[in-house]
């Protein structure tokens, strides 16, 4: 496959580095201990084929490749044009992340360090800032020439898993590529480089990334993939398919082994609740365990479990649950604040 950027592993920007925000800690343990991650690299995707050797889905059976997914794909309960119409929402959401660079303040347990090329994960993109020349100059490396100053840009906030993309320095170092949806990337894919870090949580494995673009394309399809999807998510909230408690979905987009997309279906196995502060507030933290295939590449993707109305970083949209890796033969998330149900 023909990769268009190159190596980076030096500083994108002229400004100064913005400070980190503060860890939204959730005052509260996950349950990390025996927990995989599971991020590849471009240099072992690409050297050793590890895909076509990956021991953890050999066969990749239950991987569905984003251009080759229609209703039929669906699990047949579920098998709606409203469920297909989230999917694509979610799909078309979805993004890979590619981090080339490694931060000297991870701790030594991560096994980052030794790592060549870049980490490879995914992430979904959801909130677009607008910026006018008033409100400062655009910090993207296009702008650091001055005749590229003054341009209207846009940040546009991502979300992803604490482990792929731990901290400013590494941002800065990171490109988000949306609509990587087939082999021919110059179909279709746009790159975005990473900026900041707008807010993260190390125990809910958590990230939130800025990265910016000058195209107010990008941002009103954003805009208008988002208020869909959260649509679709009240309307199964409020009109579910089977009343039976048991009747569950759980769906995964994200891009495995630095392929093109993939969307994957399963079961949720186990919710774990933790009571906190807001639990009193009608939320409640939960992390969920689940049998929708994933594999390396697939940190940081979005975990959309059926009938599970999500509380997100800002107006409820439906980010905050992320894939963190697996966990004794199950697949497992990160941390997310939900409301609760009866
Ligand atoms: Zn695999
Ligand atoms: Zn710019």
């Amino acid at each position: 496959m023909k990769r268009l950027l190159p190596e980076l592993t030096k500083e994108l920007y002229t400004d100064k580095e913005s400070m980190m925000p503060t860890d939204k800690g959730t005052k509260m343990r996950g349950t990390k201990g025996r927990l995989n991650y599971e991020v590849t690299y471009r240099n072992k995707e690409a050297q050793e084929n590890s895909a076509s050797s990956c021991t953890k889905n050999p066969g990749h059976e239950g991987f569905i490749f984003a251009e080759n997914f229609s209703i039929e794909s669906l699990p047949e309960s579920f098998r709606t044009p409203k469920m297909y119409e989230l999917c694509r929402c979610l799909i078309n959401l979805t993004c890979m992340i590619e981090v080339f660079a490694t931060s000297k303040n991870r701790s030594a347990s991560d096994n980052f360090k030794d790592q060549l090329g870049a980490r490879i994960g995914s992430g979904s993109v959801y909130i677009p800032l607008k910026y006018t020349h008033k409100g400062g100059h655009c910090p993207c490396p296009e702008c650091k020439d001055p005749k590229n100053a003054g341009r209207e840009f846009y940040e546009v906030y991502v979300t992803t898993a604490h482990h792929v993309v731990f901290d400013n320095y590494e941002a800065r170092r990171t490109y988000v590529k949306l609509h990587f949806d087939s082999e021919d990337i110059t179909n279709s894919t746009v790159t975005l480089p990473g900026y900041r870090i707008v807010n993260y949580n190390a125990e809910a494995d958590r990230t939130i990334l800025s990265c910016i673009t000058h195209d107010i394309r990008i941002v009103e399809k954003i805009q208008k993939l988002r208020d869909s999807a959260k649509e679709f998510e009240e309307y199964f909230c409020s009109h579910p398919l089977e009343t039976n408690p048991s009747y569950n979905l759980t769906v995964i987009v994200g891009h495995p082994h630095r392929w093109p997309k993939t969307i994957s279906f399963g079961s949720c196995i186990q919710v774990q609740s933790i009571n906190s502060d807001e639990s009193n507030k009608g939320t409640v933290w939960t992390e969920y365990k689940y049998n929708a295939p994933t594999c390396p590449g697939s940190s940081g993707a979005l975990v959309w479990i059926y009938g599970k109305k999500r509380v997100g970083y800002r107006d409820s949209d439906i980010t905050t649950h992320t894939h963190c890796g697996s966990e004794d033969g199950m697949n497992k998330s990160g941390l997310g604040l939900e409301f609760k149900t009866p």
